[in-house]
């Protein structure tokens, strides 16, 4: 009954949540997103706001006039609202970024030098947004996967310990896109530290469905930096977060350049402005960032950690499902101790992941996603393909290129949902050829 009662509550917190969309006998159905982890629907509040907000939208930090003054404040006490929702230390300071993947980049030029010899330890199972960037910039490398593709701890602590006090950062996902595991983020701080290095943490699957706690800078377990975007908890107008320690951002020369991110300029030198401003150059996604701080301040009042509870109710009952129907493979543990947030990848032997996909939406309007959810790396070992498979497959189109399928939930799901997806899973399973 409690649960009945939440989960209706959730969903009417949700934009287009009974949204009736054609499939292909020409019927309309209530279309089923289980494609979360890409992109949320908007929260009702978050459109209320933005519409609410709209006549008094003016540039920020920009001139004396009322308006201007109004959105300039709003802009900066959303500083306030993020660090509070991950509580960041007080010194760190908030950038307004566009998503993750501009975060990352903006931070990786923020910490790279000349010297190349500093290492930077990402993960096998990090999206490419938290690989890529730091590739041409330090020597990278990664820590291994278990078999189970849990991230492992014990060459963790290895590569730690042979790169001699050269690790300057390890980067690392909170929770994985591809398999929902949950890493644990503060044992990881707590190693990195030890061996002198800081840690960044990709929060783009994480930050929205879990409480955080960046801790304070005393903290052997503080988080050194954090990112996540706005589009994945509710409020799709474009922006990100990027925080971190002040001497960062102070030290470093930004990625993008021009106007609000300094003080007074001469053709012959540039005062800069401190951070974040300094980090923000241009006139700033202002209604993305009210979108993300109505969205922070909706979530918190539903309770974070209830959130995840419900969530976590939803996964359990779907892997469950997934692990009884045949030819079904799960990349992920079906221990319900696991750590992991709402989702969790599959195959089905004999068919193709986009097949899978195509007939979800096209029989029943269930939106998944397939293929390697821009983590190849990580898929591949998942998949034990091996360099050679894979160049063979860079050469393929996409119908050939093996991969996985996707189901990520949010506030809005429901057990009937994932039912009727199960249901229709099985009869697919059932029927193949
Ligand atoms: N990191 C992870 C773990 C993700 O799942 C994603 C997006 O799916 C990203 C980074 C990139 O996020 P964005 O596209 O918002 O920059």
């Amino acid at each position: 009954m409690i649960y009945r009662n939440l989960s209706s509550y959730f969903r009417s917190l949700v934009a287009g949540a009974d949204t009736k969309i054609p499939i292909a006998n020409g019927k309309y159905v209530t279309a089923i997103n289980f494609d979360n982890a890409a992109t949320t629907p908007p929260l009702c509040s978050v459109l209320k706001e933005i519409a609410c907000f709209a006549p008094w939208y003016a540039s920020v930090h920009r001139g004396k006039g009322y308006k201007s003054i109004l959105t300039s404040e709003r802009y900066d006490h959303g500083r306030e609202v993020v660090k509070q929702f991950v509580k960041a230390d007080k010194h760190d300071v908030v950038v307004f970024t566009k998503n993750t993947t501009e975060s990352i980049n903006m931070l990786a030029y923020a910490l790279a030098t000349d010297d190349k010899q500093q290492v930077v330890l990402s993960t096998d199972m990090e999206h490419l947004a938290n690989d890529l960037p730091w590739r041409d910039k330090f020597t990278i490398d990664y820590v291994a996967i278990t078999s189970s593709g849990r991230l492992s701890l014990e060459n963790l602590a290895l590569k730690l310990q042979t790169y001699e006090g050269r690790v300057k950062l390890v980067t690392v996902t909170g929770a994985s896109n591809v398999t929902g595991y949950i890493n644990p983020i503060h044992t990881i701080a707590r190693l990195a530290h030890k061996y002198g290095a800081k840690i960044f943490v990709d929060g783009a699957q994480w930050v929205p469905h879990t409480p955080v706690d960046m801790k304070p800078y005393d903290s052997p377990e503080h988080i050194d930096y954090l990112t996540f975007s706005a589009h994945k908890m509710y409020a799709p107008f474009g922006a990100g977060v990027l925080i971190g320690a002040k001497e960062t951002f102070e030290q470093a020369i930004p990625v993008y350049q021009g106007g609000g991110a300094v003080g007074l300029v001469s053709q012959q030198t540039i005062e800069w402005d401190s951070p974040p401003a300094k980090y923000e150059a241009g006139t700033p996604n202002m209604m993305g960032v009210l979108a993300l701080i109505t969205a922070i301040e909706t979530l918190s009042r539903l309770n974070i950690g209830d959130i995840h509870n419900y969530e976590r109710k939803l996964i359990d009952y779907a892997i469950g499902g997934l692990s009884t129907i045949p030819g079904i493979t799960l990349y992920s543990t079906r221990d319900r101790d696991e750590e992991r947030v709402s989702l969790v990848s599959f195959s089905l032997e004999g068919m193709h992941h986009s097949q899978v996909a195509e007939i979800l939406s096209q029989e029943a309007g269930i939106a998944v996603r397939n293929g390697l959810f821009c983590a190849h790396p990580y898929v591949e070992k998942l998949l034990n393909l091996s360099e050679k498979e894979i160049s063979h497959y860079q050469t393929q189109n996409d119908k050939t290129i093996p991969g996985l399928v996707r189901i990520s939930f949010g506030i809005y799901n429901n057990l009937r949902e994932i039912e009727g997806f199960l249901d229709l899973l099985s009869h697919v399973a059932k029927h193949r050829q």
